[in-house]
């Protein structure tokens, strides 16, 4: 297709996305709004957020602060690959230094878990996010933004490549400490004015 690599690797359909985000440095719910609210400039999309939910650090320092996770859903036009760069954009944009540890503190990590219907194999990315079906972490805020009014009804998520559902994966999952934080989440962001296509990444 002609312009599938232009105006930053943007493709001429839409597809649904699912975003995880997480840290536990800092303001998270701060962090976490000001990305999504950059997120849905730059894709022209509402994004619509879970809550956060809370964990204790595993196999981190003792003074590691808890975690608060969630996930987010928009639509996007940016291809896998752009929408990766884009979001690790956003975490040094959002103090996340480039190069860390495994298992560090960090102000905000941005993993896309779905990408529409896509099974994505590259050295620098796999979707379905490899790790989500077995974080509790993850499982349970996608759960909860899908049970949302604003989904249409009856819809099931699938994920490609795994037969078991939300609600099996749940049950299988690794137990851990976890909770709905009562940090309020972030609002349902509406779409910009500005269609997509007419923004660009800064
Ligand atoms: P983690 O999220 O596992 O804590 P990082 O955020 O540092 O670790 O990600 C490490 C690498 O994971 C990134 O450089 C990126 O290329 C790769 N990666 C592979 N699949 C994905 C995905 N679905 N979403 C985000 N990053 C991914
Ligand atoms: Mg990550």
């Amino acid at each position: 297709m002609a312009f599938a690599y232009n105006e930053g690797m943007r493709q001429a359909d839409s597809s649904t996305v699912y975003v995880a985000f997480g840290g536990n440095q800092g303001d998270v719910r701060s962090t976490v709004q000001s990305a999504l609210e950059a997120l849905s400039a730059l894709t022209g999309s509402g994004v619509r957020c879970s809550s956060f939910w809370a964990s204790a650090p595993v196999g981190m320092a003792e003074d590691a602060g808890e975690f608060l996770n969630g996930v987010a859903a928009f639509e996007t036009r940016l291809e896998p690959l752009g929408l990766l760069q884009a979001l690790q954009a956003l975490e040094v944009r959002f103090g996340r230094p480039a190069a860390h540890g495994v298992n560090q503190d960090r102000t905000l990590d941005l993993d896309i878990l779905l990408y529409g219907d896509q099974l994505i194999d590259l050295p620098a990315l796999q979707v379905p996010h490899p790790r989500m079906t077995s974080r509790l972490f993850v499982l349970l805020p996608l759960q909860e933004l899908l049970k949302e009014p604003l989904q249409e009804p009856g819809m099931e998520l699938r994920i490609p490549g795994e037969n078991r559902s939300l609600d099996e994966l749940i049950a299988a999952a690794p137990a851990m400490r976890i909770s709905r934080s009562p940090i309020p989440p972030v609002p349902v962001l509406q779409p910009p004015r500005v269609p997509d296509g007419q923004l660009r990444a800064d």
